[in-house]
């Protein structure tokens, strides 16, 4: 059912706490976790701890779910003194998702060229 731990998904073993993480910032519905293949000194993931496989999944089933997201993104960048950041959704296999648990990329710490690869 949409929103329920999925038994095998990385990102829930996250929330649950049973794979560890470095964790920035948490509320009652969000993690924010530091990647662990960082693409710029700061990237930061920042989930729901509800399971929905990608962002237009959330923003279909929670749509204030998903704009808790996006708030977080800017308190994130707040809290590493980002001046100007990239959030990004990758969203399908196609382009580059990896774990289907959904999650906003917050980039930020150096030039990022537009457009994107
Ligand atoms: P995607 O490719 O799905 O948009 O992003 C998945 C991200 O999760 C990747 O940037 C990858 O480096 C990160 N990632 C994969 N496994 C782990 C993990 O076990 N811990 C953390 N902190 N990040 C992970
Ligand atoms: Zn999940």
């Amino acid at each position: 059912m949409a929103g329920e731990p999925q038994d095998d998904c990385l990102f829930c073993k996250i929330v649950a706490g049973h794979v560890p993480a470095t964790i920035v910032r948490e509320t009652e519905t969000t993690v924010a976790f530091r990647d662990i293949n960082p693409q710029a000194p700061t990237h930061v993931l920042i989930i729901p701890r509800a399971h929905h496989k990608d962002a237009a999944a959330l923003a279909v089933a929670d749509p204030a779910l998903a704009a808790d997201l996006l708030r977080e993104a800017q308190a994130v960048a707040d809290e590493e003194k980002l001046d100007s950041y990239r959030v990004v959704f990758n969203t399908g296999a196609g382009a580059g998702q990896t774990v289907f648990h959904t999650h906003a990329h917050v980039l930020g710490g150096r030039g990022l060229e537009w457009p994107p690869g």
